[in-house]
C-alpha cells in the first residue's frame, strides 16, 4: 500500500482534519492490548510530535486520560472517532488511527502485531512482532 509522505486524515464526521508527515510510511504499525486500545480496536502507527498537525477542528477534539495520566487520548467530540494520542511509553511521539487516513483500507494491511501495552516490548531490543500476534483474540476474520 502506497503511503504518501504527506498524508491527510480525518475523523468520521469531518469536523477534525489532520496532516501527517510520513517520510518512511507507516512506522511501528500495531494494535495495542491495553485496556483503552483493546476497547477501541484501532490500528495505530507512530510519528514524532512534530509529524502530526491538526489542520481543522482542534476545538472539536476531546481529551481522555486515565491511569498514570501520561498518555493523552484525543477523539472527536461529535462523532467519537479516536484520531490520535500522545504515547505513554514515548511522549515524544503521537500514535494515530491508521483508519483515519485518506486512501487507507485498514483491513488490507495484513496481520498487524499486537503490542503488549503493559510491558511495551517494542521499546526493548530484540522485539519480534511475529511472536506477539494473538489471532485468537482478533476474531474478526
Ligand atoms: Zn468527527
Amino acid at each position: 500500500m502506497d503511503i504518501k509522505p504527506l498524508s491527510k486524515g480525518a475523523c468520521h464526521c469531518g469536523n477534525v482534519e489532520f496532516e501527517l508527515s510520513l517520510p518512511n510510511g507507516l512506522e511501528d504499525l500495531r494494535r495495542c492490548d491495553c485496556s483503552m486500545c483493546s476497547r477501541r480496536g484501532a490500528i495505530v502507527a507512530s510519528v514524532p510530535l512534530k509529524g502530526l498537525k491538526i489542520t481543522k477542528g482542534e476545538h472539536s477534539l476531546s481529551l481522555y486520560q486515565f491511569n498514570t495520566m501520561t498518555a493523552k487520548h484525543y477523539f472527536c467530540s461529535n462523532c467519537g472517532i479516536y484520531t490520535h494520542h500522545q504515547r505513554r511509553s514515548n511522549p515524544k511521539q503521537f500514535a494515530f488511527n491508521v483508519a483515519c487516513l485518506e486512501d487507507i483500507e485498514p483491513y488490507k494491511l495484513g496481520p498487524v502485531p499486537v503490542l503488549d501495552g503493559t510491558s511495551h516490548p517494542a521499546d526493548k531490543d530484540g522485539y519480534d512482532p511475529d511472536n506477539n500476534i494473538d489471532y485468537s483474540v482478533s476474531g474478526h476474520g
